[in-house]
């Protein structure tokens, strides 16, 4: 079959592997649509050793199943999947909790993050990984395993702060920020505020349901105070899905005291935390930061119903499995809207 694989750090490319054979537990899925993640650029830029190679990537997988390895049950060839991605030890304290995205495994242990992904014309996943999706198409399922399980699950943990009338702010507005903000007008009464360096992206935000959009730049965290007030008011909750210094300091320049920060992107960026006597702390006092990760196979199957329900649409830009490496390049570029979604 035909695969996109990271050959060597940094290098993706599209070679002839075998199709694989699912192993007792697993099932062969018919790769129908995969999403492009940004993650996996930050894979790809990652120094040699940090990610097996040869390895296909791709964690963001929707397809139909194909065969059925031993002992597997409840799964019929030709049923439309979601595929979750984190693949937990099933005995450490987070998967004991039922929270596989705190296995001891992450970050790295998932499909197309420690074995074999989607950018392919085939995978092979334990059954227990997959989810039914019903009658969505796959281009929209496939997006949902992560670019709207990530922000759903991050709201989520904001989700006592975000009562009617309160202000999100979504900063960066690509394949998770432009789900995020769906999320929040689906499930929310909140005034969402969308930040982006990109004004097709800005106008994306205005489609799903952006409510104020604001251009990154010199002047970002004024514009946003215009809407949110002055200090000790804010936002209640900013959810920072690009993780850059310049991003960094957007979000606690608007963040209420005792709001939230929710940090997903993982730009590498850094950001002060200075309380001190004489002068306003760099992060407001009171306020919560966290950082989320993925989310448990429970929310995605309530984001896959909001989903099905019409509620949360993938913005998606389509390409064939040769011009994989292509769509990372725009990626990269800032040139890809929405999710960039490869169908092999
Ligand atoms: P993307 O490339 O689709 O979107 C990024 C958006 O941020 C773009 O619209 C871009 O214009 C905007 N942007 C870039 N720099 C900016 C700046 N300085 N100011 C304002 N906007 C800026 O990326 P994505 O796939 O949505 O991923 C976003 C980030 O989230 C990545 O770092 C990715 O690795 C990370 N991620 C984290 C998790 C997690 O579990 N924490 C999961 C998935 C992805
Ligand atoms: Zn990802
Ligand atoms: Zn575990």
């Amino acid at each position: 079959m035909r695969a996109v694989r990271m050959t060597a750090p940094g290098v993706l490319e599209q070679v002839e592997v075998p199709t694989p054979t699912p192993g007792p537990g697993e099932v062969l899925v018919r790769v129908g649509a995969v999403g492009a993640c940004h993650s996996d650029l930050h894979i790809l830029d990652a120094p040699p050793g940090a990610f097996p190679t040869p390895i296909t990537l791709g964690h963001e997988i929707a397809g139909t199943v194909d065969t059925l390895g031993d002992g597997v049950t409840g799964w019929s060839a030709g049923e439309r999947v979601a595929v979750y991605g984190i693949i937990g030890c099933g005995t450490c304290r987070g998967c004991l909790r039922g929270l596989e995205n705190q296995c001891r495994t992450v970050p790295l242990g998932g499909i197309g993050l420690s074995r074999d992904g989607g950018l392919a014309e085939h995978v092979v996943v334990p059954a227990s990984r997959l989810l039914p999706v019903g009658d969505l198409a796959v281009t929209q399922a496939a997006p949902l395993t992560d670019a709207g399980l990530t922000p759903y699950h991050a709201i989520e943990l904001a989700r006592p702060a975000l009562r009617p009338g309160t202000s999100a702010v979504v900063i960066g507005i690509g394949g998770l920020g432009h789900m995020a903000v769906q999320i929040l007008a689906a499930t929310t009464a909140v005034r969402i505020i969308a930040v982006d360096s990109n004004v097709a992206a800005l106008d994306l935000a205005t489609r799903v349901g952006a409510h104020h959009v604001v251009p990154a730049g010199p002047d970002t965290v004024d514009r946003i105070r215009e809407l949110v007030g002055p200090a000790p008011d804010g936002a209640d909750v900013v959810i920072d899905c690009v993780g850059v210094d310049a991003t960094l300091a957007t979000a606690r320049g608007v963040v209420a005291t005792g709001g939230r920060l929710l940090l997903v992107g993982l730009g590498g960026g850094t950001m002060p935390v200075r309380p001190v006597a004489d002068a306003p702390p760099t992060v407001p006092f009171e306020t919560s930061v966290t950082v989320p990760f993925w989310g448990t196979r429970a929310e995605l199957q309530e984001v896959i119903a909001l989903g099905r329900a019409g509620l949360l649409t993938a913005d998606v830009q389509t390409f064939p499995l040769d011009r994989a490496p292509e769509a990372y390049d725009l990626l990269r570029a800032g040139e890809i809207h929405g999710r960039a979604v490869i169908v092999p």
